[in-house]
């Protein structure tokens, strides 16, 4: 079959058009799974953070963690269907990664699935040259049509001290405040940290759900809200912040509702600031209270798309927790273009699908992770679900770009002064 090419040159070819034949995506679609990284797939060149060894590759990159495997799915963009293909390593110094999907190298899995699995630290030695992973047309040996950087990572493990709240209002007597639930059944955190853990996987971070607490507050105004710092009401989430620490730890605090947000991440740098006299996290697990209107934002899910919501949620604030700030540092609305809707700093994780409302223009279509159902304005309706990406580029235009070797440095000292 002839195929025909059409490439415009603008202004006198300076801008440069790349046909893309083949890409890498992600294995899955849907929610967090800990074998299927999203790839940073902006552009074809590979702006890198300080202090990363290069490669040669152009394309995609991805990160994998030393010891782990992961899948990656090879995409025909623009190829016919029964076009052979084979991938293969170009092989760095040491061997960073193993192909072991085809094994060794070969053709394509029909299903267009790789896997791969990290070796050694891309930067474990001085002299270092990344591997490059590559499609090619026909054979091992025949024209690359595509090429990848998987970003091999040593793990860290930043440890969490999870707080379960009970509030307790002022006028009620000691116990009668409610504790937070699971559509009524007591929170599953195992379950909700191994996919907050999924996501912070392919970033090299180990999320460890070290130490778990019951605690009780008193003299609140509301028994299962915290209002926010400058209500100037008595049990605000800095009260609740504030309350337990444990040293070395990410601490993070669960409580019914939340008073107009779904979560605060606050880290050490930002203590002393807007009220907040300690870093941590305080997330909702039912809703967010409207104090103004009297109206609660529930969340009306299938049990999957609830915790996929809320470690969303709560993978958004541990970024704000390590560092990461939002998308090109713009918040509510927040930037609509696909890609920024992927990343988990994007600030809107829920996207409304209301077309009157100025903060969702233009509708923004389902990403890749799926949608939920949820009362926005007082009925059900499907709304998408933002994405999990974090960034391994580092674009210098995009504000908090490279956000994998952002939440790695904050990572190792997740409390110290750095600054
Ligand atoms: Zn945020």
């Amino acid at each position: 079959m002839a195929t025909r090419i059409t490439v415009q040159n603008i202004n006198g070819g300076r801008l440069r058009h790349v046909v893309v034949p083949v890409r890498f995506t992600r294995a899955v679609s849907g929610g967090p799974d800990i074998t299927a990284p999203d790839p940073d797939d902006r552009g074809h060149v590979m702006p890198i953070p300080d202090n990363w060894v290069p490669t040669t590759a152009r394309g995609f990159s991805f990160g994998l963690t030393v010891g782990e495997s992961a899948r990656i799915r090879v995409e025909r963009v623009d190829i016919d269907p029964s076009a052979p293909l084979a991938v293969r390593l170009r092989i760095g110094t040491p061997h960073q990664i193993q192909l072991t999907r085809p094994a060794g190298g070969g053709a394509l899995p029909a299903d267009g699935i790789i896997e791969l699995r990290g070796i050694v630290d891309q930067a474990a030695q001085f002299g270092t040259k990344g591997t490059v992973i590559e499609v090619r047309l026909g054979s091992l040996e025949g024209p690359v049509l595509a090429e990848a950087e998987a970003h091999v990572l040593t793990p860290l493990t930043l440890n969490v001290a999870a707080h379960i709240h009970t509030l307790h209002p002022e006028s009620g007597p000691p116990g009668s405040g409610t504790k937070p639930t699971h559509n009524g059944a007591p929170l599953d955190l195992d379950r909700l940290f191994e996919l907050v853990n999924a996501i912070y996987r392919p970033a090299g971070v180990r999320i460890r759900l070290a130490k778990r607490f019951e605690r009780e507050n008193f003299d609140f105004n509301a028994d299962d809200t915290p209002f926010l710092a400058g209500r100037g009401r008595k049990g605000t989430e800095n009260d609740v912040m504030k309350s337990f620490f444990v040293p070395n730890h990410c601490n993070v605090h669960f409580v019914r509702f939340m008073d107009g947000s779904g979560g605060v991440g606050i880290r050490r740098d930002q203590v002393g600031i807007d009220g907040i006299e300690q870093s941590g996290i305080l997330s909702m697990m039912e809703g967010i209270r409207d104090f103004g209107t009297g109206r609660i934002f529930r969340l009306y899910l299938d049990p999957d798309s609830k915790f996929q919501l809320l470690t969303v949620l709560l993978a958004h604030e541990i970024g704000h927790f390590l560092e990461l700030i939002h998308v090109t540092d713009k918040n509510v609305p927040g930037r609509v273009d696909t890609f920024s809707r992927r990343q988990i700093m994007h600030p809107n994780t829920l996207v409304s699908a209301d077309p009157t409302n100025p903060r969702d223009r233009p509708r923004l279509p389902d990403a890749g992770y799926g949608s939920a159902d949820s009362d926005i304005r007082g009925k059900i309706e499907p709304v998408p679900l933002g994405g999990h990406l974090l960034t391994l580029k580092k674009y210098a235009v995009r504000p908090g770009d490279g956000e994998v070797a952002i939440a790695r440095a904050r990572a190792r000292q997740p409390n110290a002064v750095l600054y």
